[in-house]
């Protein structure tokens, strides 16, 4: 059974959403936004939410909360990816809708916000229990999706796999084709070609125009990369083949540092054979050592790019980062507290929704493809996303310099208005 819960539904705010909404606020603020529009503005469209019951393979049947939540679509059907993750909850599947509100527009593309979510371990499923939630996800809310109402992608431990499962039984729900209802797929399935690498790529585009803009030399440049999931691996490939020092780099169960830095196709496969990346500090120059997640985020590196989850800096150890640029390719890794220190500090924090909007941008390439039935190439797509991620980092540099404010307070300035003047014009309020 599906809950459709109104707009004015009271939720307890988790901790994302009192950030996310703080955001919101001051960005509102300065832009002289109130009343109704704020109201439309900080209030998800449509919360939906179920239990998936999934056929264990010891014959036991397990039922796993589900939700997605539309945010706004005042600028085109919403889109945002579905994560696969034990802590999810759905006041951070609201926070993270929203941001795919503000990344989508921020970016000048035709679509509104939403994010999706499972309580799961995902680890833990065999292959066919995993095919059967992301099936069950689909009979759940596949009335709500579709390439004009709301396309799902990849997030947080799911993968093009899992969009196949998830397009194919959209596809037998609707009886018809539509490999525009879900990005991130196979190219076998309507792909596109740098699917894999486009969040990674658009942060070292990101990354290489802030260094041309603060006078940073690759080779002199060390970064420190929490994270090494699909993000965190393709921006470190990214970074070590342009020159920059991979120094530490981490996954859920520690990180590794040498100052001679690590080449991460090396680590991967260590990784892969290990299991561990903490086990795998001596991959390489072999002078490597093991330290902890959170003394990776206290390292004396010029760059510092957490890649895993909300919340890792906060006013707690915000203090003893000690990295001049902060790339956040995670959604939501820094509170607002962390952002104010690491403001006072002088450090240049690049905001998730510009620094992690490769991968929203691909997926805009994706649907354009799947929509027209022409598929561009390699070169093609790469060089698209280059362009489009540089003019959203001008955009936000002038943006920042003409108003003087941090990046992420001109970030979200340009995309909350750009959100509300689509919402006023449609005249809904
Ligand atoms: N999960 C990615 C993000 O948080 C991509 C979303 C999408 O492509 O819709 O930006």
């Amino acid at each position: 059974m599906i809950y459709i819960f109104g707009v004015f539904f009271f939720w307890l705010m988790g901790e994302p959403l009192v950030e996310a909404k703080k955001q919101l606020s001051s960005a509102a603020k300065v832009l002289g936004i109130g009343g109704k529009l704020l109201s439309a503005l900080s209030e998800p469209v449509r919360v939906l939410s179920d239990d998936i019951p999934v056929k264990l393979e010891n014959g036991s049947v397990q039922d796993f909360n589900a939700y997605r939540v539309q945010h706004n679509d005042a600028l085109g059907p919403f889109k945002g990816g579905i994560r696969f993750h034990p802590e999810v909850n759905l006041d951070e599947v609201k926070a993270l809708a929203m941001w795919m509100t503000w990344k989508c527009a921020l970016m000048n593309l035709p679509f509104g916000g939403a994010k999706g979510g499972v309580i799961v371990e995902p680890k833990k499923l065999s292959g066919r229990e995993l095919e059967a939630l992301s099936r069950g996800y689909v009979q759940s809310f596949g009335e709500f999706l579709g390439p004009d109402k709301d396309v799902p992608a990849p997030d947080v431990y799911t993968n093009a796999q899992v969009m196949s499962w998830m397009l194919d039984e959209f596809e037998k729900l609707k009886k018809r084709h539509s490999p525009g209802a879900f990005t991130g797929k196979p190219l076998e399935l309507g792909g596109i070609r740098i699917r894999d690498e486009s969040t990674g790529l658009g942060g070292f585009f990101v990354i290489e125009a802030c260094a041309r803009r603060f006078g940073f030399k690759p080779r002199s440049t060390s970064v420190a990369i929490q994270g090494f999931g699909n993000v965190g691996f393709n921006i470190a490939g990214f970074l070590h083949e342009a020159g920059f020092k991979v120094v530490a780099l981490s996954d859920s169960s520690g990180a590794v540092y040498s100052k001679a830095g690590f080449s991460p196709a090396d680590m991967m496969k260590c990784k892969t054979a290990k299991g561990k990346i903490a086990e795998c500090y001596a991959t390489g120059s072999g002078s490597g050592t093991a330290i902890s997640n959170e003394e990776l985020l206290e390292l004396d590196v010029d760059v510092l790019i957490p890649a895993a989850l909300s919340g890792q800096i906060t006013s707690k150890n915000a203090n003893d980062v000690k990295a001049r640029l902060v790339v956040e390719m995670a959604n939501g890794p820094l509170t607002n507290d962390a952002d104010r220190i690491l403001g006072e500090k002088k450090a240049v924090v690049v905001p998730d929704i510009l620094a992690n909007a490769g991968g929203v941008t691909g997926s805009y390439f994706e649907w354009v493809q799947n929509n027209y039935g022409y598929y561009w190439s390699y070169t093609e797509s790469f060089e698209r996303l280059k362009e489009l991620m540089s003019s959203a980092v001008e955009r936000v540099f002038s943006a920042s310099s003409e108003k003087k404010t941090n990046l992420r307070d001109a970030a979200y300035m340009l995309a909350v208005s750009r959100v509300a003047r689509a919402v006023e014009l449609r005249g809904s309020l």
